[in-house]
Order: structure tokens, then C-alpha cells, then sequence
């Protein structure tokens, strides 16, 4: 990789954001396309969001994408917000456009393409979402438009609620959105002619690898499961979702599609997916060594 005085500076603004896996997949992709892009990871704490974001405009850093805690509180900072962002409520990707500031979220387009990748198409088909907590509610509002039934089922049966009026509130009754409280038995009444399991709990990530959010009898050959976890990779969901032939599909193929989005959105060029599969791939096998 070579840097010039032309080089286009792109990161990732968070607090932690040491581990992630972010530098090698975009890099990888801007090396493989020969694109004079470079990604580097910014620490930011809570009180410097807005200090980090007039230093993206001084500066003149090309994108950012933006991760835990900010992504709520960083539209304040932005001069616009693209339509998906704005009824999500969510920022992961921000464009500087000519110095102007551009916030996106791709966690939705992530999802989605994740699912079509893995083959699962989710036009027309009864998703059941585990989980109404960040990431839930960012891929939500995109997949609800596809799906023909949306079931969301949450701990905190409140917040599974909200959620759904929320969706229901923008989108009108169109929305086929229904909310419960996360037990068995709901799981069990709702996976009976469900075609897409998705969870988006933090159940089953390390180091509670051994922790599933779904009984193994509740699932079933038919069942896609997608499980947003990616520490580990196969998670004991998704082990199990196997185990019975249910097609499955992992949290760091989401990872990778939303990061090839907002390197989409970057650039304009289309993301080389199987370059930045490979590079996640093999980031996250080393910083397990
Ligand atoms: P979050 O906002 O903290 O939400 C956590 C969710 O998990 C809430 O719905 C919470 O329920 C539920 N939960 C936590 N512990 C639980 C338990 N013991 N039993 C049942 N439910 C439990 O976190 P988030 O940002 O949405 O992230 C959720 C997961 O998705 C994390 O594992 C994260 O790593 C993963 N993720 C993956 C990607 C990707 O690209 N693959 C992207 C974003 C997030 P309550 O509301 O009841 O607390």
C-alpha cells in the first residue's frame, strides 16, 4: 500500500475500537481494487464525539464509520442524514461530500445481503428477530419491508414493543410487525411456520459461548438461522441449527456485507465481497491466537 498526498483517509470512530476487524477488510478491499484509500481506527470517547467529528471536517477525512457508543449521538453532528438513517434513529457510515457531512446506516443492507448471500432470500417469508436492542433495531426497519411476517421477541418484552410501533408508526399497517416477550413458549408458537430465525441478542458470544437464546428441539430442517454473533463464529446456535441441516448463516458475513456497503458509499465502486470475506477471516483466526 502506498500513501500518498492524495490518499483518501477513511476510519472507524468508537470506544473500544482496538479489536476491530475493520481495518483489514477495508484495506484489503482498496489494495485489491489498487484504490488510493487507506482505513485507520480512531479511539474516541463519549466526550470528544464532537471534537473527533469537527476533526473529520478540518481535516478532511474522506469517510468514517462509527461504532459503539456514538452511533445514536453522532447525527446531532452531521449536516444530513440519509432517509434509513433518519427512521432508525442509527449512523454507522459517514461520507464527507465536498465538506459536507453525510450520515448513513448499513447494518440493514448488511443483513440483508448476509441472508442472500447464505441463499436465504427473505422476500416474502416469516422472519422471527431475537432481540430489540441496537443492532436489532438497525436491521429491522429493512428487513420488515421484505419480510411477509415480522415477529420480534425480546427479554424485556417492552422494548420488543416499542420497536414494533416504531416500525408500525413509519410504515403503516403494511408492516406485518407483531412483538412477545422471548420464552420458550412464544419461541416455540412462533418458529412453527417461521422461514427466517435471526438473533440479535448478545446470547452465545464469547465467553458465554456455551449459552443459546433457542432450545435445540425448537428447531427444525427449513429454519434459515442467522445468528448476528461472530466471537465465535459458529456459534451454538448456529452449531445446532447445523447439526440438523438447517442452512445457517453467521454474523461476520453481516459484518462484511455492511462494511461493503459503506465501502460502497465511500468510493462508488462495487465491494470486492470475497476479498474482505477472506480478510475477515483470517483477522479474526489471528487475534484468537
Ligand atoms: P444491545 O443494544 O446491548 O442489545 C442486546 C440485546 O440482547 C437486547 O435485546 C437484550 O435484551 C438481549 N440480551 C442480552 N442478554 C440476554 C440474555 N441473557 N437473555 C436474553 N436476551 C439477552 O447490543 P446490540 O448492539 O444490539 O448487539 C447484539 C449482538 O449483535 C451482539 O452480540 C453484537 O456483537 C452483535 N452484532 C453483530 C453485528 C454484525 O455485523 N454481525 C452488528 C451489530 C451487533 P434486553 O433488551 O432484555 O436487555
Amino acid at each position: 500500500m502506498k500513501i500518498s498526498g492524495k490518499t483518501r483517509v477513511c476510519g472507524l470512530i468508537g470506544d473500544p475500537v482496538e479489536h476491530s476487524l475493520s481495518p483489514s477488510i477495508q484495506n484489503a478491499a482498496f489494495d485489491h481494487l489498487g484504490l488510493d484509500y487507506v482505513y485507520a481506527v480512531f479511539p474516541v470517547t463519549r466526550n470528544n464525539l464532537k471534537r473527533a467529528i469537527a476533526g473529520m471536517r478540518s481535516l478532511g477525512l474522506h469517510g468514517l464509520n462509527v461504532t459503539m457508543p456514538h452511533k445514536t449521538e453522532v447525527a446531532r453532528y452531521l449536516d444530513e442524514l440519509d432517509e434509513t438513517a433518519k427512521n432508525v434513529g442509527s449512523v454507522n457510515t459517514i461520507l464527507n461530500s465536498n465538506g459536507s457531512l453525510i450520515g448513513y446506516t448499513t447494518d440493514g443492507i448488511g443483513a440483508l445481503r448476509a441472508l442472500r448471500h447464505g441463499g436465504a432470500d427473505p422476500s416474502g417469508k416469516k422472519i422471527v428477530l431475537l432481540g430489540a436492542g441496537g443492532a436489532s433495531r438497525s436491521l429491522s426497519f429493512t428487513l420488515v419491508r421484505a419480510a411477509k411476517e415480522f415477529v420480534i421477541l425480546n427479554r424485556t418484552s417492552g422494548k420488543a414493543e416499542r420497536l414494533a410501533r416504531d416500525i408500525t408508526t413509519l410504515l403503516g399497517d403494511s408492516a406485518k410487525v407483531a412483538a412477545g416477550r422471548l420464552t420458550d413458549e412464544n419461541l416455540e408458537k412462533e418458529l412453527t411456520d417461521a422461514d427466517i430465525l435471526v438473533n440479535a441478542t448478545s446470547v452465545g458470544m464469547h465467553p458465554n459461548e456455551q449459552k443459546t437464546p433457542v432450545d435445540r428441539k425448537l428447531l427444525r430442517l427449513g429454519l434459515v438461522v442467522f445468528d448476528l454473533v461472530y466471537e465465535p463464529l459458529e456459534t451454538r446456535l448456529l452449531r445446532e441449527a447445523a447439526e440438523i441441516g438447517a442452512k445457517t448463516v453467521n454474523g461476520l458475513s453481516m459484518l462484511v456485507h455492511q462494511g461493503a456497503a459503506s465501502f460502497e458509499i465511500w468510493t462508488g465502486v462495487k465491494a470486492p465481497i470475497e476479498v474482505m470475506m477472506k480478510a475477515a477471516t483470517r483477522e479474526l483466526a489471528e487475534t484468537k491466537q
